[in-house]
């Protein structure tokens, strides 16, 4: 499930995200509109309890407390998601992460939350316009294990503008001192859609191959000096060294719902904007529907992306 708002956008951004404080009506519609879709993607959905459940973004605990209480009852009230395997909420930017959140999403089962620095140098949070710091990452990670979160997921960008080894390995120990239960290692991927692209065609500039490469191998190590192992990877186009995005994780902390999409191996009910549900054969056959990116588009036709659900499960 997708809740495309985020305190800031971030500079590297290509994902459907709006600022969170700009206009509340429009969270508010957004929400009424996603119970919407709740309700009827569980009349699909015939009873079954999803196995895993992710939501993501955007930032989910962008939201308000009581936003983000009525959406996690009405998933629980609707699909069972007190009865799935994992439930993972990304809890990405940190300065959104709050006590009363936490013990929000712990009430409502959720097993795994991602806490995201992507680096731990203050100087390149600001260029990328994250607008927290690094001691709010460590606050928001030390908080989430007082409320007895113990699957936590951080995230790390290779890449980042102005950022060489020496960067890199200041995160890595920092992260390392933290001691997450899985880190996601991702190479800065430069899209279109983002702040960056424009910034790059005006000559900012991208690191070499050899020191992406260098603090890749850095990051793996961290990673590795935890415990963790690698359990999936992927790639994107234009990635920093032509590298990838792996998964890293300690002994029974993967995170579920990251093999099932990789392996393509079991439908997907997506809900949101921008949100894309996939059905797989059992001769592995994929068919997939994509609801409408834009926030507004969404609002104003849920009927529409509920009957191409229906259709696509022929119900
Ligand atoms: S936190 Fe993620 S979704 Fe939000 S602006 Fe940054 S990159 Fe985009």
């Amino acid at each position: 499930m997708d809740i495309p708002f985020c305190p800031t956008r971030c500079l590297y951004c290509s994902f459907t995200s709006n600022a969170v404080g700009k206009d509340r009506s429009l969270v508010n519609d957004y929400r009424t509109a996603l119970e919407e879709e709740i309700k009827y993607g569980a009349e699909i959905m015939e009873g079954r309890v999803p196995d895993t459940v992710y939501i993501g973004g955007g930032t989910p605990t962008a939201l308000l407390p009581d936003e983000l209480e009525r959406l996690l009852l009405a998933l629980r009230q609707s699909f069972g998601t007190d009865r799935s395997y994992e439930f993972t909420v990304e809890a990405g930017r940190p300065d959104s992460v709050t006590a009363e959140k936490l013990e929000i999403m712990k009430s409502h089962n959720v097993t795994r939350i991602s806490v995201n620095p992507q680096t731990m140098n203050r100087k390149t949070l600001e260029i990328i316009g994250r607008r927290h710091t690094p001691e709010q990452v460590k606050e928001a990670f030390h908080l989430a294990r007082e409320f007895g979160f113990d699957n936590i997921n951080m995230d790390m960008i290779i890449g980042l503008p102005g950022e060489g080894p020496d960067e890199v390995g200041y995160t890595v120990d920092e992260l390392c001192k933290l001691k997450p239960d899985s880190v996601t290692i991702h190479s800065l991927a430069v899209k279109r859609a983002s702040l960056l692209m424009a910034r790059m065609t005006d000559g900012m500039a991208g690191v070499t191959d050899t020191d992406a490469l260098q603090m890749m191998e850095t990051a793996c190590m961290g990673a590795r000096s935890l415990g963790m192992t690698p359990y999936y990877l992927y790639r994107q186009k234009n990635m920093s060294g032509n590298l990838e995005n792996t998964g890293y994780a300690s002994e029974g902390k993967h995170g579920l719902y990251n093999i099932l999409i990789n392996e393509e191996v079991q439908d997907i009910l997506a809900l949101g904007a921008g949100a894309v549900s996939k059905r797989v054969d059992c001769g592995g056959n994929t068919r997939r529907c994509a609801n409408y990116k834009e926030v507004r588009d969404y609002i104003s036709d849920v009927d529409t992306q509920v009957r191409k659900k229906r259709e696509l499960w022929n119900v």
